[in-house]
């Protein structure tokens, strides 16, 4: 991104937050939680190909669109970082994102190790948050307990999980790391970090 397009985190109170972790770590909980925690925030409602779920929202989980949609908004460079998982497309909106920031709000982005590394490289300023499993034993028995999927899948998901774990630690991309033990004192963890970080920005 050209200096002339960065994002105005460093003299607003905005703030971008990225918040990854492995499915079964309780990355989404604790998003949701940390939304629910600090009154100027606002979840990044990211755009994706997947089919949506019957625990899926609407505008409110993702939005979800055509593959022909997706790369319409790709051409027109309307996303500020987009990742392929498991042969579907996602992508955070741009101009959704920079309104938000350029408000002076904290805005959330649940996103996977290579849309993080997309935008550390051209927003270092962002703040990143990687959710870790207390074990590889506690993270099989959570992809199990969601019933979601059949044995094949939850093995293909664990797999997953192992290398965007090995993969966050690696990259350098991530200031804190939390292993969620417990859902409450993970969003706490999450939460007082956000605000020492904010207020060592207006300092
Ligand atoms: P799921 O399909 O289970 O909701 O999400 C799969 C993975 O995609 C999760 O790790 C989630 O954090 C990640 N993800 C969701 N939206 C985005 C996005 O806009 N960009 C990137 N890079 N990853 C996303």
């Amino acid at each position: 991104m050209a200096a002339g397009h960065r994002l105005p985190t460093d003299t607003d109170d905005g703030l971008l937050l990225i918040i990854s972790g492995p499915s079964g770590a309780g990355k989404t909980t604790i998003t949701r939680g940390v939304e629910r925690s600090i009154p100027d925030s606002v979840f990044s409602v990211s755009w994706t190909t997947r089919p949506r779920s019957p625990v899926d929202v609407e505008g409110v989980d993702y939005h979800f669109v055509t593959d022909e949609d997706f790369e319409q908004m790709k051409a027109l460079d309307g996303f500020l970082e987009t990742a392929g998982l498991y042969g579907k497309k996602y992508g955070t909106p741009r101009a959704w994102v920079v309104e938000q920031l350029v408000r002076g709000r904290l805005v959330i982005l649940e996103i996977d190790v290579e849309g993080a590394k997309q935008i550390k490289s051209h927003l270092p300023e962002a703040y990143s948050i990687f959710i870790m499993p207390p074990s590889e034993e506690t993270l099989l028995q959570r992809l199990r307990s969601r019933k979601r999927e059949d044995e094949a899948s939850i093995q293909k998901r664990y797999s997953a999980a192992q290398k965007e774990i090995a993969e966050g630690k690696r990259c350098g991309v991530y200031d804190l790391f939390i292993t969620n033990e417990n859902i409450d004192d993970s969003i706490r963890k999450a939460v007082d970090a956000v605000n020492a970080e904010r207020a060592r920005r207006r300092r």
